[in-house]
């Protein structure tokens, strides 16, 4: 059975390929350039890759780009979205890519007759922010949907990307009939894949390298590996549908640095806040609905020396 995963070169998709390819399925991948070795090594090196992995060169704003490779295939797992938050055009950078390569996919699929479920990559910034202040006391859950206008009035830009890129999927699947599930994780971090750094891996980095501050933020978090076994169990359960929240624990900044400095009490670890303001409330986020695909979550803790050893190992940070 052959299904495709665009984007594959990514961290989480490169994590989702060789889950894929472990369980059997042939993988048509999707990279914008199969001529570089940074984006296409980690992925030929995987157990089955020889026999079961085809990759393909194709990107989120040429039209029709994605026709051959989901052609024939029975899942589409869209992952493909840039992710930066240090952008100086957001329509051109983050917002176009999103949104137009996002019905650019799902055009493709709805010419091909094999699909028979998309699984789209979306994110917990396209469901958390509504507006509605995320107090200790709030619970967050499928039914939230983030709003266009607060993300744009707050400058969040690649939040927008992923909210107009999932509200207009939604409209595109339900107009044309076709089966699709989203999976919304937090911020993902865990092992790399690739050799590169990726910007959520970089959080972590950031506070290993000697960051003299650490945000005075909350941050919802969960495992790469949780995030790849989520899309194959929304892809293979037949009764999966609507979206799912990947959230294994909401932690301040504060809260992940003291982890941290218990698993490396040699690190320098910034000591300080940004700012002297309160510290930003730490919020839940149902868990209800992703335990119902059978998901049981690696804990931050371990997920959090999981993401420092990859990055030693890489040499992705200094030690
Ligand atoms: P990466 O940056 O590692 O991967 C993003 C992928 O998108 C890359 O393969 C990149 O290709 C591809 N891409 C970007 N722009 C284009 C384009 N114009 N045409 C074709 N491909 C393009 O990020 P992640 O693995 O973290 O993200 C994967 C998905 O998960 C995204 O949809 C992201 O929004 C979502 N997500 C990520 C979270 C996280 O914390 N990491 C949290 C929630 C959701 P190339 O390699 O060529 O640059």
């Amino acid at each position: 059975k052959a299904v495709c995963v665009t984007g594959a070169s990514g961290y989480i998709a490169s994590w989702l390929v060789k889950l894929l390819l472990q369980r059997g399925y042939t993988v048509k991948a999707s990279v914008r350039d199969p001529n570089d070795p940074k984006k296409v090594e980690h992925l030929l090196a995987l157990d089955g890759a020889k026999d079961r992995l085809r990759l393909f060169k194709a990107d989120l704003l040429e039209e029709g780009s994605f026709d051959p490779i989901v052609e024939g295939c029975v899942g589409v797992f869209h992952t493909a979205s840039p992710f930066y938050h240090d952008v100086r055009d957001p329509q051109a950078e983050l917002l176009d890519p999103a949104l137009k390569g996002t019905l650019n996919v799902l055009k493709s699929c709805s010419k091909a007759q094999s699909v028979k479920r998309v699984v789209l990559t979306s994110s917990m910034v396209a469901v958390a922010f509504t507006g509605q202040p995320l107090t200790v006391d709030v619970v967050v859950d499928e039914n939230w949907f983030s709003d266009p206008e607060f993300c744009r009035k707050t400058n969040m830009w690649y939040a927008l990307s992923k909210t107009l890129a999932e509200d207009a999927a939604w409209k595109f699947v339900k107009e044309k009939g076709i089966n699709m599930v989203t999976i919304n994780p937090g911020l993902v971090i865990g092992p790399l894949l690739q050799p590169t750094l990726n910007t959520s891996a970089a959080a972590i980095a950031n506070l290993v390298n000697g960051a003299q501050t650490f945000p005075n933020a909350s941050t919802r978090l969960v495992n790469v590996k949780d995030v790849a076994d989520a899309h194959v169990l929304a892809f293979e359960n037949p009764s999966a549908s609507g979206r799912y929240c990947l959230v294994e624990r909401v932690a301040h900044y504060s809260e992940i640095v003291r982890i941290l400095r218990e698993l490396y009490p040699s690190l320098q670890l910034p000591e300080k806040c940004t700012d002297d303001k309160p510290l930003a409330p730490s919020y839940q986020v149902s868990k209800d609905k992703a335990r119902s695909l059978g998901l049981d979550y690696i804990p931050l803790e371990q997920s959090l020396k999981e993401t420092v050893e990859s990055l030693k190992e890489k040499g992705l940070v200094k030690f």
